[in-house]
Protein backbone atom coordinates (compact mmCIF):
# COMPACT_ATOMS: atom_id res chain seq x y z
CA UNK A 1 0.00 0.00 0.00
CA UNK A 2 1.31 3.69 -0.98
CA UNK A 3 1.35 5.94 2.08
CA UNK A 4 0.97 10.12 1.71
CA UNK A 5 4.52 9.26 4.17
CA UNK A 6 7.13 6.97 5.15
CA UNK A 7 7.43 8.63 8.66
CA UNK A 8 4.68 11.17 10.30
CA UNK A 9 5.57 12.38 13.67
CA UNK A 10 2.88 13.87 16.33
CA UNK A 11 4.36 16.58 18.18
CA UNK A 12 7.06 18.67 16.85
CA UNK A 13 9.28 19.81 19.87
CA UNK A 14 12.74 18.84 20.51
CA UNK A 15 12.65 15.12 19.78
CA UNK A 16 9.66 15.32 17.00
CA UNK A 17 11.51 18.08 14.93
CA UNK A 18 15.23 16.29 15.42
CA UNK A 19 14.03 12.77 13.87
CA UNK A 20 11.58 14.64 11.23
CA UNK A 21 14.84 16.29 10.11
CA UNK A 22 16.81 13.52 10.09
CA UNK A 23 14.75 11.10 8.41
CA UNK A 24 14.31 13.53 5.56
CA UNK A 25 17.46 14.30 5.29
CA UNK A 26 17.75 10.42 4.82
CA UNK A 27 15.45 10.35 1.92
CA UNK A 28 12.51 9.78 3.86
CA UNK A 29 9.34 11.69 2.92
CA UNK A 30 8.17 13.15 6.34
CA UNK A 31 5.14 14.74 7.89
CA UNK A 32 4.83 16.54 11.70
CA UNK A 33 2.10 17.78 13.30
CA UNK A 34 1.50 20.23 16.08
CA UNK A 35 -1.14 21.44 18.11
CA UNK A 36 0.63 24.45 19.98
CA UNK A 37 3.80 26.07 18.89
CA UNK A 38 6.88 24.16 16.88
CA UNK A 39 9.89 24.02 19.19
CA UNK A 40 8.00 22.63 22.47
CA UNK A 41 8.21 22.91 25.58
CA UNK A 42 12.18 23.24 25.71
CA UNK A 43 11.75 26.74 23.17
CA UNK A 44 8.81 27.87 23.44
CA UNK A 45 7.84 27.70 27.83
CA UNK A 46 10.49 25.53 29.24
CA UNK A 47 15.08 25.51 29.34
CA UNK A 48 14.96 28.85 26.76
CA UNK A 49 12.41 31.48 28.52
CA UNK A 50 13.47 30.23 31.25
CA UNK A 51 17.06 30.67 31.41
CA UNK A 52 16.65 34.17 29.63
CA UNK A 53 14.72 35.09 32.90
CA UNK A 54 17.89 33.46 34.81
CA UNK A 55 19.82 35.44 33.29
CA UNK A 56 17.33 38.47 34.09
CA UNK A 57 16.83 37.86 37.56
CA UNK A 58 20.95 37.55 38.20
CA UNK A 59 21.45 41.36 37.63
CA UNK A 60 20.13 41.91 40.84
CA UNK A 61 23.01 40.19 42.66
CA UNK A 62 25.56 41.58 40.16
CA UNK A 63 24.44 45.33 40.86
CA UNK A 64 24.39 44.73 45.08
CA UNK A 65 28.23 42.94 44.35
CA UNK A 66 29.34 45.74 42.35
CA UNK A 67 29.93 47.89 45.39
CA UNK A 68 32.78 46.48 46.68
CA UNK A 69 34.56 46.20 43.59
CA UNK A 70 34.16 50.06 43.47
CA UNK A 71 31.21 50.97 41.39
CA UNK A 72 28.41 53.25 42.59
CA UNK A 73 25.05 52.88 41.44
CA UNK A 74 21.58 54.84 41.89
CA UNK A 75 18.95 52.40 42.79
CA UNK A 76 18.57 49.78 40.18
CA UNK A 77 15.14 49.16 39.18
CA UNK A 78 13.21 46.45 37.40
CA UNK A 79 11.15 46.31 34.48
CA UNK A 80 9.16 42.85 34.33
CA UNK A 81 7.37 44.09 31.75
CA UNK A 82 10.48 44.51 29.70
CA UNK A 83 11.96 41.45 30.33
CA UNK A 84 8.71 39.22 29.54
CA UNK A 85 8.09 40.79 26.43
CA UNK A 86 11.93 40.42 25.30
CA UNK A 87 12.31 36.99 26.32
CA UNK A 88 8.55 36.37 24.41
CA UNK A 89 10.03 37.91 21.39
CA UNK A 90 12.95 35.60 21.73
CA UNK A 91 10.74 32.57 21.86
CA UNK A 92 8.94 34.08 18.84
CA UNK A 93 12.45 34.07 16.92
CA UNK A 94 13.05 30.72 17.58
CA UNK A 95 9.58 29.83 16.83
CA UNK A 96 10.21 30.91 13.55
CA UNK A 97 13.34 28.92 13.09
CA UNK A 98 11.76 26.22 13.79
CA UNK A 99 9.60 26.87 11.29
CA UNK A 100 12.33 27.45 8.84
CA UNK A 101 14.15 24.45 9.57
CA UNK A 102 11.38 22.03 9.39
CA UNK A 103 10.81 23.53 6.00
CA UNK A 104 14.53 23.69 4.78
CA UNK A 105 14.83 19.79 4.95
CA UNK A 106 11.84 19.23 3.32
CA UNK A 107 9.54 18.40 6.65
CA UNK A 108 5.76 19.09 5.70
CA UNK A 109 4.20 20.79 8.74
CA UNK A 110 0.54 20.10 9.63
CA UNK A 111 -0.76 22.53 12.27
CA UNK A 112 -3.39 20.91 14.23
CA UNK A 113 -4.37 17.64 16.71
CA UNK A 114 -2.80 14.57 15.64
CA UNK A 115 -4.81 11.42 16.74
CA UNK A 116 -4.06 8.27 15.43
CA UNK A 117 -6.95 5.83 14.37
CA UNK A 118 -5.15 2.65 13.30
CA UNK A 119 -1.90 1.81 13.27
CA UNK A 120 -1.05 3.68 10.47
CA UNK A 121 -3.79 6.49 10.18
CA UNK A 122 -3.93 9.79 11.85
CA UNK A 123 -6.50 12.23 11.80
CA UNK A 124 -5.27 15.85 12.01
CA UNK A 125 -7.84 18.41 13.34
CA UNK A 126 -6.57 21.47 12.28
CA UNK A 127 -5.73 24.38 14.22
CA UNK A 128 -7.52 27.24 11.26
CA UNK A 129 -10.43 24.70 11.06
CA UNK A 130 -11.22 21.61 9.51
CA UNK A 131 -9.88 18.05 9.33
CA UNK A 132 -7.63 15.47 7.51
CA UNK A 133 -6.42 12.35 7.12
CA UNK A 134 -2.75 11.27 6.64
CA UNK A 135 -1.29 7.69 6.41
CA UNK A 136 2.23 6.76 6.86
CA UNK A 137 4.11 3.76 6.88
CA UNK A 138 5.94 4.35 10.79
CA UNK A 139 4.98 7.30 12.94
CA UNK A 140 6.33 8.86 16.09
CA UNK A 141 5.07 9.83 18.58
CA UNK A 142 6.59 12.59 19.98
CA UNK A 143 3.81 14.43 22.26
CA UNK A 144 5.77 15.50 25.56
CA UNK A 145 4.69 16.06 28.86
CA UNK A 146 2.56 18.67 31.02
CA UNK A 147 2.56 20.27 34.57
CA UNK A 148 0.69 18.41 37.07
CA UNK A 149 -1.42 20.10 39.71
CA UNK A 150 -2.80 18.29 42.21
CA UNK A 151 -6.48 18.95 42.76
CA UNK A 152 -7.50 20.55 45.70
CA UNK A 153 -9.89 22.84 46.48
CA UNK A 154 -9.19 26.61 44.84
CA UNK A 155 -6.02 24.99 42.34
CA UNK A 156 -7.83 26.96 39.54
CA UNK A 157 -6.07 29.62 41.43
CA UNK A 158 -2.96 28.29 40.80
CA UNK A 159 -0.20 28.94 37.88
CA UNK A 160 2.14 26.75 36.65
CA UNK A 161 5.62 27.56 34.40
CA UNK A 162 3.53 27.57 31.65
CA UNK A 163 2.31 30.46 32.72
CA UNK A 164 4.52 32.25 34.65
CA UNK A 165 6.45 33.37 31.19
CA UNK A 166 3.37 35.61 30.72
CA UNK A 167 2.30 36.99 34.20
CA UNK A 168 1.13 40.63 33.55
CA UNK A 169 2.91 41.99 36.61
CA UNK A 170 6.06 40.78 38.83
CA UNK A 171 3.57 39.22 42.13
CA UNK A 172 4.99 40.56 45.02
CA UNK A 173 4.94 37.74 46.92
CA UNK A 174 4.97 33.98 45.31
CA UNK A 175 4.76 30.77 46.94
CA UNK A 176 5.97 28.16 44.73
CA UNK A 177 4.73 24.47 45.43
CA UNK A 178 7.28 21.44 45.59
CA UNK A 179 10.69 21.42 45.38
CA UNK A 180 11.70 19.79 41.99
CA UNK A 181 13.80 21.27 39.14
CA UNK A 182 11.39 24.36 38.40
CA UNK A 183 10.81 24.93 41.99
CA UNK A 184 14.24 25.69 42.97
CA UNK A 185 14.72 27.43 39.14
CA UNK A 186 11.81 30.24 39.28
CA UNK A 187 12.52 30.82 43.13
CA UNK A 188 15.93 32.42 42.16
CA UNK A 189 14.22 34.12 39.18
CA UNK A 190 11.19 35.70 41.25
CA UNK A 191 13.85 36.17 44.43
CA UNK A 192 16.13 38.09 41.70
CA UNK A 193 13.33 40.42 40.28
CA UNK A 194 12.09 41.24 43.80
CA UNK A 195 9.42 39.11 44.76
CA UNK A 196 9.01 37.46 48.17
CA UNK A 197 9.24 34.02 47.47
CA UNK A 198 8.31 30.98 49.65
CA UNK A 199 9.11 27.19 48.71
CA UNK A 200 6.55 24.76 50.36
CA UNK A 201 7.78 21.27 50.61
CA UNK A 202 6.38 18.07 51.56
CA UNK A 203 9.65 16.80 52.57
CA UNK A 204 12.65 17.83 54.57
CA UNK A 205 15.10 19.47 51.63
CA UNK A 206 14.64 19.94 47.92
CA UNK A 207 15.53 18.09 44.54
CA UNK A 208 14.83 14.45 46.03
CA UNK A 209 17.18 12.28 43.76
CA UNK A 210 20.11 14.61 43.53
CA UNK A 211 23.08 13.92 45.21
CA UNK A 212 22.59 14.71 49.02
CA UNK A 213 25.39 17.01 49.92
CA UNK A 214 23.92 18.68 47.02
CA UNK A 215 20.62 19.15 48.06
CA UNK A 216 22.01 20.41 51.05
CA UNK A 217 23.87 22.88 49.75
CA UNK A 218 21.08 24.01 47.50
CA UNK A 219 18.62 24.05 50.26
CA UNK A 220 20.74 25.76 52.65
CA UNK A 221 21.97 28.80 49.55
CA UNK A 222 18.00 29.47 48.96
CA UNK A 223 17.49 30.52 52.81
CA UNK A 224 20.70 32.32 52.31
CA UNK A 225 19.56 34.41 49.08
CA UNK A 226 16.50 34.95 51.93
CA UNK A 227 13.88 32.66 50.24
CA UNK A 228 11.83 31.26 52.63
CA UNK A 229 11.63 27.41 52.61
CA UNK A 230 8.75 26.13 54.57
CA UNK A 231 9.66 21.79 55.02
CA UNK A 232 7.44 19.14 55.82
CA UNK A 233 4.31 21.09 54.99
CA UNK A 234 1.32 21.06 52.27
CA UNK A 235 -1.05 22.86 51.36
CA UNK A 236 -4.74 21.31 51.01
CA UNK A 237 -6.54 24.16 50.29
CA UNK A 238 -6.48 27.98 48.74
CA UNK A 239 -8.99 30.60 48.88
CA UNK A 240 -9.23 33.39 46.62
CA UNK A 241 -9.61 37.03 48.93
CA UNK A 242 -9.77 39.37 46.09
CA UNK A 243 -12.55 40.21 43.70
CA UNK A 244 -13.36 38.11 40.73
CA UNK A 245 -11.25 34.93 42.13
CA UNK A 246 -7.89 36.96 42.31
CA UNK A 247 -5.64 37.69 44.97
CA UNK A 248 -4.38 38.30 47.39
CA UNK A 249 -4.87 34.18 48.18
CA UNK A 250 -4.59 32.17 51.39
CA UNK A 251 -3.15 28.90 51.61
CA UNK A 252 -4.10 26.48 54.06
CA UNK A 253 -2.01 23.60 55.03
CA UNK A 254 -4.76 20.01 56.13
CA UNK A 255 -3.52 20.64 59.67
CA UNK A 256 -5.35 24.36 60.30
CA UNK A 257 -1.88 26.76 59.38
CA UNK A 258 -2.70 29.48 56.98
CA UNK A 259 -0.50 31.89 55.20
CA UNK A 260 -1.25 34.91 52.28
CA UNK A 261 0.65 35.07 48.97
CA UNK A 262 -0.36 37.30 45.78
CA UNK A 263 0.83 34.09 43.71
CA UNK A 264 0.43 30.71 43.66
CA UNK A 265 2.69 28.42 41.51
CA UNK A 266 2.57 24.74 41.23
CA UNK A 267 5.95 23.15 40.26
CA UNK A 268 4.90 19.12 41.40
CA UNK A 269 5.98 17.35 38.25
CA UNK A 270 5.11 16.55 35.00
CA UNK A 271 3.11 13.80 33.08
CA UNK A 272 3.38 12.52 29.48
CA UNK A 273 0.62 14.21 27.00
CA UNK A 274 -1.11 10.48 26.03
CA UNK A 275 -4.63 11.24 26.23
CA UNK A 276 -6.59 11.52 23.40
CA UNK A 277 -3.96 10.67 20.78
CA UNK A 278 -5.52 7.74 19.84
CA UNK A 279 -3.04 5.42 21.44
CA UNK A 280 -5.68 2.84 22.27
CA UNK A 281 -6.73 2.31 18.29
CA UNK A 282 -3.23 1.74 17.03
CA UNK A 283 -1.87 -1.02 20.42
CA UNK A 284 0.70 1.36 21.51
CA UNK A 285 0.69 0.65 25.57
CA UNK A 286 1.54 2.39 28.38
CA UNK A 287 3.41 1.52 30.87
CA UNK A 288 2.92 1.00 34.68
CA UNK A 289 3.54 5.01 35.79
CA UNK A 290 1.78 5.91 32.15
CA UNK A 291 3.91 6.50 29.72
CA UNK A 292 4.14 4.77 26.27
CA UNK A 293 5.99 1.84 26.94
CA UNK A 294 9.24 1.56 24.58
CA UNK A 295 12.46 -1.03 23.78
CA UNK A 296 16.00 0.24 24.00
CA UNK A 297 14.86 1.57 20.43
CA UNK A 298 12.42 3.44 21.34
CA UNK A 299 10.01 1.24 19.65
CA UNK A 300 6.31 0.91 21.28
CA UNK A 301 4.21 -2.18 21.63
CA UNK A 302 3.10 -1.45 17.69
CA UNK A 303 5.54 -2.76 15.13
CA UNK A 304 5.16 0.19 13.05
CA UNK A 305 5.27 3.20 15.92
CA UNK A 306 8.49 4.51 17.68
CA UNK A 307 7.56 7.50 20.81
CA UNK A 308 10.43 9.64 21.71
CA UNK A 309 11.29 12.29 24.73
CA UNK A 310 9.12 13.28 27.66
CA UNK A 311 6.50 11.06 26.66
CA UNK A 312 7.94 8.12 27.40
CA UNK A 313 9.23 9.19 30.81
CA UNK A 314 12.92 8.03 30.39
CA UNK A 315 15.18 11.21 31.18
CA UNK A 316 13.45 13.99 30.92
CA UNK A 317 15.68 16.47 29.64
CA UNK A 318 15.73 17.87 25.94
CA UNK A 319 19.11 16.85 24.91
CA UNK A 320 17.78 13.26 25.90
CA UNK A 321 15.09 13.71 23.39
CA UNK A 322 17.25 14.86 20.74
CA UNK A 323 19.34 12.10 21.08
CA UNK A 324 16.63 9.21 20.63
CA UNK A 325 15.12 11.03 17.84
CA UNK A 326 17.90 11.06 16.47
CA UNK A 327 19.19 7.74 17.16
CA UNK A 328 15.15 6.68 15.95
CA UNK A 329 15.89 8.02 12.65
CA UNK A 330 19.30 6.62 11.59
CA UNK A 331 18.70 3.44 12.57
CA UNK A 332 15.05 3.24 10.45
CA UNK A 333 15.76 5.59 7.85
CA UNK A 334 19.64 5.99 7.67
CA UNK A 335 21.01 2.16 7.63
CA UNK A 336 22.67 3.25 10.67
CA UNK A 337 21.45 1.39 13.86
CA UNK A 338 22.33 3.05 17.15
CA UNK A 339 20.19 3.06 20.34
CA UNK A 340 19.97 5.87 22.52
CA UNK A 341 22.85 5.32 25.94
CA UNK A 342 21.04 6.61 28.61
CA UNK A 343 24.02 6.17 30.75
CA UNK A 344 26.27 9.30 32.55
CA UNK A 345 23.69 12.05 31.32
CA UNK A 346 24.83 15.22 32.45
CA UNK A 347 21.82 17.80 33.55
CA UNK A 348 21.68 21.07 35.36
CA UNK A 349 19.36 22.71 37.50
CA UNK A 350 19.89 26.64 37.38
CA UNK A 351 19.42 27.70 40.59
CA UNK A 352 20.93 30.01 41.90
CA UNK A 353 23.78 29.36 42.45
CA UNK A 354 23.52 26.58 39.86
CA UNK A 355 23.65 22.54 40.28
CA UNK A 356 25.57 20.52 38.12
CA UNK A 357 26.06 17.09 37.79
CA UNK A 358 27.27 13.64 35.40
CA UNK A 359 27.21 10.26 36.32
CA UNK A 360 26.53 8.77 39.98
CA UNK A 361 25.44 10.43 42.94
CA UNK A 362 27.08 9.01 46.42
CA UNK A 363 24.42 7.25 47.64
CA UNK A 364 23.60 5.31 43.86
CA UNK A 365 27.29 4.58 43.68
CA UNK A 366 27.11 2.88 47.48
CA UNK A 367 24.05 0.79 46.56
CA UNK A 368 25.92 -0.11 43.27
CA UNK A 369 29.05 -0.17 43.50
CA UNK A 370 32.28 -1.87 45.77
CA UNK A 371 34.88 0.46 47.00
CA UNK A 372 34.63 4.50 46.69
CA UNK A 373 36.99 7.31 47.46
CA UNK A 374 35.26 10.16 47.77
CA UNK A 375 36.76 14.08 47.07
CA UNK A 376 35.01 17.16 47.87
CA UNK A 377 35.92 21.02 48.11
CA UNK A 378 33.95 23.74 49.85
CA UNK A 379 34.54 27.01 49.77
CA UNK A 380 34.28 30.59 49.27
CA UNK A 381 34.66 31.33 45.35
CA UNK A 382 37.25 34.02 44.71
CA UNK A 383 35.06 36.86 43.20
CA UNK A 384 33.09 36.59 46.83
CA UNK A 385 36.15 37.48 48.90
CA UNK A 386 35.51 41.09 47.89
CA UNK A 387 31.98 41.02 47.48
CA UNK A 388 31.13 39.74 50.64
CA UNK A 389 28.34 37.86 49.60
CA UNK A 390 27.48 34.98 51.51
CA UNK A 391 27.91 32.06 48.46
CA UNK A 392 29.99 28.83 48.72
CA UNK A 393 30.81 26.39 46.18
CA UNK A 394 30.44 22.81 46.61
CA UNK A 395 32.10 20.20 44.73
CA UNK A 396 32.63 16.28 44.75
CA UNK A 397 34.02 13.83 42.66
CA UNK A 398 32.97 10.14 43.14
CA UNK A 399 36.01 7.18 42.08
CA UNK A 400 35.29 3.53 41.95
CA UNK A 401 38.71 2.49 44.41
CA UNK A 402 39.02 -0.57 42.31
CA UNK A 403 39.28 0.84 39.25
CA UNK A 404 40.46 4.64 39.43
CA UNK A 405 37.33 5.25 37.46
CA UNK A 406 35.40 8.57 38.04
CA UNK A 407 31.81 7.61 38.05
CA UNK A 408 30.50 10.62 39.67
CA UNK A 409 31.20 14.58 39.31
CA UNK A 410 28.99 16.77 41.01
CA UNK A 411 28.66 20.90 41.59
CA UNK A 412 26.92 23.80 43.39
CA UNK A 413 28.54 26.88 42.39
CA UNK A 414 28.12 29.76 40.18
CA UNK A 415 28.81 28.26 35.97
CA UNK A 416 28.44 24.47 37.35
CA UNK A 417 26.70 23.60 34.79
CA UNK A 418 29.22 24.77 31.78
CA UNK A 419 32.15 23.25 33.86
CA UNK A 420 30.08 19.79 33.83
CA UNK A 421 29.27 19.88 30.31
CA UNK A 422 33.10 19.39 29.83
CA UNK A 423 33.98 17.41 32.55
CA UNK A 424 30.57 15.09 31.37
CA UNK A 425 33.13 14.12 28.35
CA UNK A 426 35.98 12.82 30.50
CA UNK A 427 33.70 10.74 32.51
CA UNK A 428 32.16 9.30 29.27
CA UNK A 429 34.90 8.65 28.03
CA UNK A 430 35.69 6.36 31.04
CA UNK A 431 38.80 8.80 32.97
CA UNK A 432 40.04 7.82 35.82
CA UNK A 433 41.44 10.01 38.90
CA UNK A 434 45.11 9.79 38.10
CA UNK A 435 43.60 11.51 34.61
CA UNK A 436 42.08 14.12 36.65
CA UNK A 437 45.76 14.36 38.20
CA UNK A 438 47.72 14.41 35.88
CA UNK A 439 45.88 17.71 33.86
CA UNK A 440 47.35 20.38 34.91
CA UNK A 441 44.65 23.48 36.28
CA UNK A 442 43.85 26.99 34.83
CA UNK A 443 44.68 29.21 37.57
CA UNK A 444 42.90 30.45 38.75
CA UNK A 445 39.25 29.64 38.42
CA UNK A 446 36.72 27.59 40.74
CA UNK A 447 37.23 24.67 37.51
CA UNK A 448 40.93 23.56 38.70
CA UNK A 449 39.53 22.12 41.87
CA UNK A 450 38.75 18.84 40.33
CA UNK A 451 41.94 18.32 38.99
CA UNK A 452 43.84 19.06 42.56
CA UNK A 453 41.43 17.41 44.77
CA UNK A 454 44.35 14.93 46.24
CA UNK A 455 42.77 13.74 49.85
CA UNK A 456 39.92 11.65 50.18
CA UNK A 457 37.47 11.74 52.04
CA UNK A 458 38.70 10.16 55.57
CA UNK A 459 35.43 7.92 55.44
CA UNK A 460 36.27 6.60 52.47
CA UNK A 461 40.28 6.44 52.23
CA UNK A 462 41.38 3.12 53.20
CA UNK A 463 44.69 4.00 53.98
CA UNK A 464 46.70 7.58 53.18
CA UNK A 465 49.11 6.48 50.68
CA UNK A 466 46.09 5.09 48.55
CA UNK A 467 44.45 8.26 48.48
CA UNK A 468 47.48 10.56 47.60
P1 LIG B 1 10.23 17.37 39.55
O1 LIG B 1 9.80 15.98 39.32
O2 LIG B 1 11.64 17.77 39.38
O3 LIG B 1 9.82 17.78 41.03
C1 LIG B 1 8.50 17.70 41.49
C2 LIG B 1 8.47 18.23 42.89
O4 LIG B 1 7.11 18.35 43.31
C3 LIG B 1 9.16 17.32 43.90
O5 LIG B 1 9.79 18.13 44.85
C4 LIG B 1 7.99 16.57 44.51
O6 LIG B 1 8.22 16.20 45.82
C5 LIG B 1 6.93 17.63 44.51
N1 LIG B 1 5.56 17.11 44.50
C6 LIG B 1 5.02 16.21 43.66
N2 LIG B 1 3.72 16.03 43.93
C7 LIG B 1 3.44 16.85 44.97
C8 LIG B 1 2.26 17.12 45.70
N3 LIG B 1 1.11 16.51 45.42
N4 LIG B 1 2.33 18.02 46.71
C9 LIG B 1 3.50 18.64 47.00
N5 LIG B 1 4.64 18.42 46.34
C10 LIG B 1 4.61 17.53 45.33
O7 LIG B 1 9.23 18.22 38.66
P2 LIG B 1 9.31 19.68 38.04
O8 LIG B 1 7.89 20.06 37.85
O9 LIG B 1 10.18 20.58 38.84
O10 LIG B 1 10.02 19.45 36.65
C11 LIG B 1 9.48 18.49 35.73
C12 LIG B 1 10.57 17.92 34.86
O11 LIG B 1 11.00 18.90 33.94
C13 LIG B 1 11.84 17.52 35.61
O12 LIG B 1 11.77 16.21 36.10
C14 LIG B 1 12.90 17.67 34.57
O13 LIG B 1 13.02 16.46 33.90
C15 LIG B 1 12.36 18.73 33.65
N6 LIG B 1 13.06 20.00 33.86
C16 LIG B 1 14.39 20.08 33.63
C17 LIG B 1 15.07 21.26 33.83
C18 LIG B 1 16.54 21.34 33.60
O14 LIG B 1 17.10 20.45 32.99
N7 LIG B 1 17.22 22.37 34.10
C19 LIG B 1 14.37 22.47 34.28
C20 LIG B 1 12.99 22.27 34.52
C21 LIG B 1 12.36 21.08 34.31
P3 LIG B 1 8.85 14.78 46.24
O15 LIG B 1 10.31 14.94 46.09
O16 LIG B 1 8.36 14.65 47.62
O17 LIG B 1 8.26 13.78 45.31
Amino acid sequence: MAYDYDLFVIGAGSGGVRASRIAAGHGARVGICEDYRVGGTCVIRGCVPKKLLVYGSKFAHEFEDAAAFGWTLSPPSHSWATLRDNVNKEVDRLNAVYLRLLDGAGVKLHMGRGRLMDRHTIHVTKSEGGEETITADKILIATGGHPVIPSIPGCEHAITSNEAFHLREMPRHVTIIGGGYIAVEFAGIFNGLGAKVDIVLRRDRVLRGFDEECRTAVHQALIDSGIRVRTETEVGRIVAKGADGKGPYEAHTPLGGMFETDCVMYATGRAPNTRGIGLEKAGVQLDKAGAIAVDEWSKSTAPNIWAVGDVTDRINLTPVALMEGHCFADTEFGNKPRKPDHRDVASAVFCQPELASVGLTEEQARRTLGELRIYTAAFRPMKHTISGRHQRTFMKMIVEAATDRVVGIHMVGDDAAELIQGLAVAVKAGATKAHFDATVGIHPTSGEEFVTMRTARADTAPTRAAAE
